[in-house]
């Protein structure tokens, strides 16, 4: 039994289909109380500016406090949510939720944090979701240019002409559009000239391939060029050695987030993190931190 592996191990174990559909379905059943049980939580993965080494933003990325089976990263429930149409209710939680939260975060500390938000498929395609930006923005006091959505190049590519229309719609919000996870997908690069694109997050992937690999580092440079050149802003994902994050450094790429810095971190753990470095992380601080 997958409940077996332990409270915070949570797996789907694939040669056993049965138990796999019913514990899918419970799982399925549970998420759907979830947001009234107040299970879902916000962690806040800081962004640094990589010549200031400040933290200028944050990623929300959402946990499931699962009553039995511990903290559950979106990865194990996120594509249940996507398939019975429950990611709208939960996205429109996340963007109240973490604007609430980075109003306070500006009020104590700096007007200008930003918060990029995950959006998927299924909220970009549904009508409401402009609607509930426009009105958690005003609800809570945001300037609309320190919102950010990430949305991926796959939901980008599997029709262009709707993305088009969708996001430049959005965009009239005064919010940003992040691509993320950008390189891996289906990278066709013409959409970047059709769409109204800020920020290109470059995937952990190839900043895992920092020092090491001389093709990573190729797709690195590129994209930091080709981002630079677009006049877009470009974030590395995944920098967690001091080597990667000076490779960054030297290249030029705007932005960094990954466990060298910080994972992702709870509330409380990141008013902490803002209210310790004001003005700037000091070298000596920066190490790995492991995720909860
Ligand atoms: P993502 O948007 O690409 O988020 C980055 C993921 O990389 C996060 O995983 C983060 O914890 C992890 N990460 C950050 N720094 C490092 C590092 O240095 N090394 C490594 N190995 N990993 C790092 P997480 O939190 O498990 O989220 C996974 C994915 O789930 C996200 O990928 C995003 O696509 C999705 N997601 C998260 N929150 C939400 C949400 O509120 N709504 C939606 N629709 N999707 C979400
Ligand atoms: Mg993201
Ligand atoms: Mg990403
Ligand atoms: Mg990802």
């Amino acid at each position: 039994q997958a409940k077996d592996a332990g409270r915070n191990t949570y797996r789907f174990y694939s040669n056993e289909d049965e138990t796999n559909t019913s514990e899918l379905r419970t799982l399925r059943e549970e998420l759907h109380f979830s947001l009234q049980n107040q299970e879902l939580e916000l962690y806040y993965q800081p962004i640094i500016h990589t010549q200031q080494l400040k933290t200028i933003g944050f990623e929300a990325l959402l946990r499931w406090r699962h009553p039995t089976k511990g903290v559950l990263a979106p990865d194990q429930f996120i594509h249940l949510a996507e398939g019975s149409g429950l990611i709208i209710s939960i996205g429109a939680w996340v963007i109240h939720q973490s604007l609430k939260q980075l109003a306070m975060w500006q009020q104590m500390f700096d007007k200008e944090l930003f918060m990029n938000v995950n959006i998927s498929s299924r909220q970009l395609d549904d009508d409401s979701l402009s609607d509930t930006i426009r009105h958690a923005l005003d609800f809570y006091h945001i300037a609309p240019r320190t919102l950010n959505l990430e949305i991926t190049e796959s939901m980008v590519m599997r029709n262009i002409e709707s993305a088009k229309h969708i996001l430049y719609a959005l965009k009239q919000l005064g919010i940003g559009i992040a691509i993320d996870d950008f390189g891996i997908g289906h990278s066709s690069m013409n959409y970047l000239k059709q769409l109204p694109v800020d920020i290109l997050k470059i995937d952990k992937q190839f900043t895992g391939g920092i020092p090491h690999d001389k093709v990573d580092i190729a797709i690195v440079d590129a994209l930091v060029a080709l981002a630079v050149s677009l006049n877009l802003k470009v974030v590395a994902e995944g920098v967690e050695s001091a080597i990667q994050f000076e490779y960054l450094q030297y290249k030029l790429c705007h932005h960094v987030q990954g466990y060298l810095f910080s994972a992702a971190l709870s509330a409380s753990q990141t008013t902490t993190f803002l209210a310790d470095f004001p003005e700037s992380i000091p070298a000596g601080f920066r190490k790995v931190v492991l995720p909860e």
